[in-house]
């Protein structure tokens, strides 16, 4: 990175918001999945728009990539800076700038973090329900270009469903504003509908309008033993069959049950099979009747049921189940976590299928996840620097995405295709898609400055 450059940087945004040492940069290397690290050039942290657009009109003039980055919590290596660059980091544009009561919407700034808008908006009896498991620390913005999913996906859809408009930069430095306050609004292009899933490759977003819902009035959870996985998937499909939508249906299998106990001491019950975790939600009475229903047909599948009965057992069992990941993060070097979802009717089928797959290549999988979107984490444990295991593993999860497939599934239901996906996506989409895609990035930033070499284009 040019002296002169990095100059103009520290004056305009500050010497604290430019990061030039190695072992700064270093840290911006990677993000939360398994894959290579590189070194960035330059890492800055813009805290408004107007330096937002100071930094892309810099790096557009000097031919430099930009890879937008939010919390850096995916999961495919969406923000390795494959081939240098700057990293743009949008954790210091972290407003909320309004919350609207009457209209329910809030607009925020990308940098803020999911968790601080849920709990804001609640002050205001209102909910923004997309609630990913990285809910703490992961960015809007990040959720927006990764059309982020979560623990509420069966009754309240994904971040997809909950964009109302976007402004944003383009790599040539013009401001790009789509959507607005509206329910309804149809001037032009979809450009919300463009930015989500867009992986940082498009434009880098500054601001975005959300639309936020009621708050439901209750709810109640469930926790429900099973000594057979296949028993639990059963319940899974028969809940959604009756036409029932909990707002949360999640799945434990034994291996992450016992990783999340031994961590957490919560009292889960170890010996089980699988167990699902279930909650409904809405106006008192629909609860009251939807809870006994869905009761009903998990004793019906052999589950044994245990009520939360106070908010503190409910908080646990939430608690347990957003730890799952960090919990089997513990037991080895390299935690691969995978995101092939199906759907609803084949999870007990893509269950089966992991379980074989684990004992064909001698490998260790703790299978957890959004059963009730058809949506499974299963997650592989092992230890990269073992060359002859890591050949296995490479294997099972080629063969995960080909079972996923052949059940009429998909790659990813939620984590984005990044680096680590990028080798499968023709095979889902075909080669006519791939060229379109390319056609659209190449018009949109035709030097490939923007996030460049993700999703294989
Ligand atoms: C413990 C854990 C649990 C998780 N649980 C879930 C889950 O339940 N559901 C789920 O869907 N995901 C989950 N994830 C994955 C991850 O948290 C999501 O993909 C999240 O949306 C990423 O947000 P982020 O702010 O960290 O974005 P980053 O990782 O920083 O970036 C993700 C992508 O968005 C782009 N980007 C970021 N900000 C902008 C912007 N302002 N403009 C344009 N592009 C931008 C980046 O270039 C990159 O391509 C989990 C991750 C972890 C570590």
């Amino acid at each position: 990175m040019k002296k002169s450059l990095v100059k103009e940087l520290e004056k305009r945004l500050g010497k604290s918001s430019v990061l030039i040492s190695e072992g700064d940069r270093a840290l911006f290397s990677y993000d939360a999945a398994y894959g290579e690290k590189v070194l960035p050039d330059i890492v800055v942290f813009p805290e408004n728009k107007d330096d937002l657009q100071f930094v892309i009109n810099l790096m557009s003039e000097n031919e430099i990539p930009i890879i937008t980055r939010g919390a850096g919590t995916n999961l495919s290596g969406g923000t390795v800076p494959v081939s240098g660059g700057c990293v743009l980091v949008t954790t210091k544009m972290n407003r909320i700038l309004e919350i609207n009561e009457k209209d329910h919407y809030a607009v925020v700034e990308a940098g803020v973090v999911t968790k601080q808008l849920a709990d804001k908006v609640e002050e205001y009896g209102l909910f923004y329900p997309p609630d990913p498991g990285s809910m703490s620390i992961s960015t809007i913005g990040g959720n927006v270009a990764e059309n982020a999913g979560g623990l509420r996906g069966l009754k309240y859809g994904v971040t997809k469903d909950y964009v109302m408009g976007v402004k944003l930069f383009d790599m040539a430095g013009n401001e790009v504003i789509g959507g607005g306050k509206t329910v309804k609004l149809v001037t032009g292009f979809n450009i919300p509908g463009l930015m989500i899933s867009s992986e940082g490759m498009l434009g880098i977003m500054y601001e975005i309008i959300l639309k936020l819902v009621p708050k439901p009035a209750t709810s109640k959870s469930m926790l429900v033993e099973y000594s057979s996985v296949i028993d639990a998937c059963n319940t899974v499909s028969e809940i959604i069959a009756s036409k029932i939508l909990p707002s949360t249906l999640e799945l434990m299998d034994n291996f992450t049950i016992n990783a999340v106990e031994e961590s957490e001491k919560i009292g889960l019950p170890v010996k089980a099979d699988a167990l699902l975790l279930i909650e409904v939600d809405g106006h008192p009475a629909v609860v009251e009747d939807e809870f006994i229903m869905v009761k009903k047909i998990c004793e019906k599948n052999k589950g044994y049921v245990k009520v939360a009965d106070n908010n503190e057992e409910r908080d646990n069992l939430w608690t347990a189940r957003r730890k799952a990941l960090s919990c089997l993060a513990r037991l080895k070097p390299t935690l691969i976590l995978e995101d092939a979802t199906v759907p609803r009717s084949k999870i007990p089928d893509m269950m089966k299928a992991i379980k074989e797959n684990a004992s064909k290549y001698n490998i260790t999988i703790g299978t957890f996840g959004h059963a009730g979107d058809g949506n499974l984490h299963p997650t592989i444990l092992t230890d990269k620097r073992d060359e002859d295991e890591f050949r296995r593993v490479e294997k099972a999860i080629d063969e995960i995405f080909e079972k996923a497939l052949l059940f009429g599934g998909t790659l990813s239901g939620e984590h984005g295709v990044g680096l680590l996906k990028a080798k499968y996506m023709e095979i889902e989409v075909g080669k006519g898609t791939i060229i379109f895609m390319k056609k659209l990035k190449n018009g949109i930033d035709p030097k490939n400055l923007l996030n460049p070499h993700k999703m294989g284009l």
